[in-house]
């Protein structure tokens, strides 16, 4: 493994992705943590703690899922601290302060946005498909068992949009293949986490379909959801991915918008682009990342303000087509 000598020499190791975990973010942690505990610590010498929240419920039947922990209070500084998935250390939400403290910090990513300066050291691929291929390219075959094979198998599927995305490309497949031949269950992955949606899910989904917008000629489609309506349906963040694939596509656009109220006035934007809009920019614009067909940012303020000062940024990037 590219840091086999680091991972021996420390004692104490700590693993986090980014707030509000998405399935490569959380495929990539488990998949990490499995490998170090099943090839790396045999005599159990090693603290190997993995901190993770809001794991949403269908990636829980991965094993050691229901070891994440979330809990700051004591004084710690772990040797090793490998963040996976996360462009910035500010995404790593409270661990950053574990994160600050350690001696030792190693990034795995492929966002185009990662600055590659906030670890010791940052594998960044950023024409990578997802944090799991990048992860994959680092492990050793022969030590991934079907738990880990799993978890990137799942980190694959959720950032390819299975296998859909441009992201996709012949070493994703190749991956996603030799992943299989350790006899993952593919169709229980795509159909369990990606595709089934509870009766709530659907039903919001659907009133995010319906109240959308058209915009900026029809290149833009915008739809939203405020607290209230999030109360509403009584409905988490996880239980909104997909709403913005399903605005990305419509005919005729070239970008898909879709905010939601994280608490009063603060918004988490999701931008996904059909191509010829490189939504990275303008979501670095507004402080967040990502990548060139999907990124996204947190937002303070009004939700008018917020989408106005959106729209005025995409409008120049589709001005400049
Ligand atoms: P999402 O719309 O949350 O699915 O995110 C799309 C892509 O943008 C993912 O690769 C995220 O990691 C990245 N991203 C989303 N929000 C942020 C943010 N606030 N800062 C940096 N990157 C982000
Ligand atoms: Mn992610
Ligand atoms: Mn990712």
């Amino acid at each position: 493994m590219i840091f086999d000598k680091e991972v021996r020499q420390a004692d104490t190791i700590a693993i986090a992705g980014h707030i509000r975990p998405d399935g490569d973010c959380v495929g990539a942690c488990l998949g990490l943590y499995n490998y170090l505990q099943e090839n790396y610590n045999s005599l159990f010498d090693k603290e190997i703690h993995l901190y993770m929240k809001d794991i949403p419920e269908s990636f829980m039947f991965l094993k050691n899922s229901d070891k994440a922990r979330w809990n700051f209070e004591e004084e710690r500084q772990y040797d090793l601290f490998i963040v996976l998935d996360c462009s910035s250390a500010d995404r790593l939400g409270e661990a950053e302060k574990y994160f600050s403290s350690a001696k030792r910090k190693i990034c795995f990513d492929h966002h185009a946005s990662n600055s590659g300066s906030f670890a010791d050291e940052v594998v960044l691929k950023p024409d990578y498909s997802s944090t799991c291929e990048v992860l994959f390219e680092a492990m050793e075959l022969e030590k991934i068992s079907l738990p880990i094979a799993e978890a990137l198998y799942l980190g694959i599927v959720h950032d390819t949009g299975v296998f859909k995305h441009t992201n996709t490309s012949e070493q994703t497949m190749c991956i996603a293949g030799k992943l299989l031949s350790k006899g993952v269950n593919s169709s229980k992955i795509i159909d369990g986490t990606f595709y089934e949606k509870s009766y709530i899910e659907n039903q919001i989904l659907g009133r995010c379909l319906m109240e959308s917008m058209l915009v900026l000629d029809g290149k833009v489609i915008l739809s939203w959801l405020t607290r209230r309506i999030m109360e509403l349906y009584n409905v988490v963040p996880a239980n909104l991915s997909g709403i913005i694939d399903q605005l990305r596509v419509t005919s005729g656009v070239e970008v898909a918008v879709f905010l939601y109220e994280l608490e009063p006035q603060q918004f988490k934007v999701s931008m996904r682009s059909n191509g010829l809009v490189d939504v990275s920019k303008t979501a670095m614009f507004f402080g967040g990342g990502g990548h060139k067909k999907a990124a996204g940012y947190d937002a303070g303020g009004r939700l008018h303000d917020v989408i106005n000062n959106l729209l005025a940024g995409l409008e120049h990037q589709l001005a400049e087509l």
